[in-house]
């Protein structure tokens, strides 16, 4: 049992002060320490040009670390990168899917490379729900179709962890709503770790349950969704304006209210605080003009994060 709840609480990724430049003096990622644990869906968010792509790139081996270090699976990546390798499943560039051929046939292709049995390639294309496409050719398929069968060829080695960068670029919102149903499921069914990056939270934000903020190379916050969820709460405020604000101000200096050439703003997690604040003004014999309580949604703050 012991062993069984360490094994689900075990580290997954863990990188050290990672450092990748392109160029010299140019950095693209400076001290990245990224830490995924197993079971998690980890959204690695972050505005196009973040570095998003590099990083997983250092972890799937295809750059070479310059600085810093990668542990996968428990194993440094420097000294044991096939055997990771062969433990982990990627969706980061197109992979040359063959047009002319179907879903089950495109598989047949790569099964052998990756030493998977038949029955695997049934399986995967079960999963991914192309088992009923019949003779239908790759380049009958729609884009969703195309990424589906893309994360079956992920999905035959059997990996234990799945990187995959921007899978919903270009999808519609069906496309999104299928491929995140079919990440829960490979979560519970396969008991596969992910690690999914994208530049748009809102896109992510429902199957996530850690999340990594970059933003130019730098990680911006690393932490669970509720972390995020209450960075969101206390930056929610509330804009006053009373019949005397400077005394309002003291009344209120205890919530760390703050008073401006135009209003008092003050911070708060729940809108039965806004109503105690305004209670308490008015029992100190101040006129409420205005009260506007402003809650910051996930994409502010997410904006707030990756801006200068
Ligand atoms: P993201 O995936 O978050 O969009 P990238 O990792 O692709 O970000 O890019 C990070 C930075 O590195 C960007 O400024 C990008 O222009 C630069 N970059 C990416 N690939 C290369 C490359 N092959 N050569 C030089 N610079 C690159």
């Amino acid at each position: 049992m012991l062993l069984k709840k360490q094994k689900m609480n075990s580290t997954i990724i863990r990188t050290d002060r990672l450092c990748y430049d392109y160029a010299k003096g140019v950095n693209t990622l400076t001290n990245i320490n990224l830490q995924v644990n197993r079971g998690d869906i980890y959204g690695f968010l972050g505005p196009n040009g973040s570095g998003k792509t590099t990083t997983l790139s250092l972890l799937l081996g295809l750059l070479k670390n310059q600085r810093g270090t990668i542990e996968i699976l428990g194993k440094d990546m420097q000294h044991h990168r096939q055997e990771i390798l062969c433990k982990v499943g990627s969706l980061i560039e197109n992979p040359s899917l063959y047009n002319h051929l179907t879903a089950k046939e495109n598989l047949e292709v790569y099964r052998e490379v990756y030493g998977a049995s038949k029955s695997r390639l049934h399986e995967v294309l079960k999963i991914v729900g192309l088992n009923e496409t019949g003779k239908k050719t790759v380049k009958q398929f729609s884009l969703g179709m195309r990424q589906r069968l893309s994360l079956a060829l992920a999905l035959l080695p059997k990996p234990e962890l799945l990187m995959l960068d921007e899978p919903t670029n270009g999808l519609d919102p069906a496309g999104i709503m299928e491929l995140r149903s079919l990440i829960g499921r490979l979560r519970e069914i396969e008991g596969i770790t992910f690690l999914i990056s994208s530049h748009i939270l809102s896109e992510v934000e429902k199957i996530v349950n850690r999340v990594g903020i970059i933003y130019k190379g730098r990680m911006r916050f690393q932490g669970s969704l509720e972390e995020l969820h209450r960075l969101q709460q206390q930056q929610s405020l509330v804009h006053l304006d009373t019949s005397d604000n400077l005394r309002a101000w003291a009344v209120l200096k205890q919530l760390q209210a703050e008073l401006t050439e135009h209003d008092l703003v003050v911070p708060y997690t729940d809108i039965q605080q806004v109503a105690a604040i305004n209670k308490m003004l008015v029992d100190n014999d101040l006129d409420v003009y205005n009260l506007h309580p402003h809650k910051q949604t996930l994409e502010t703050i997410f904006m707030n994060l990756t801006n200068d």
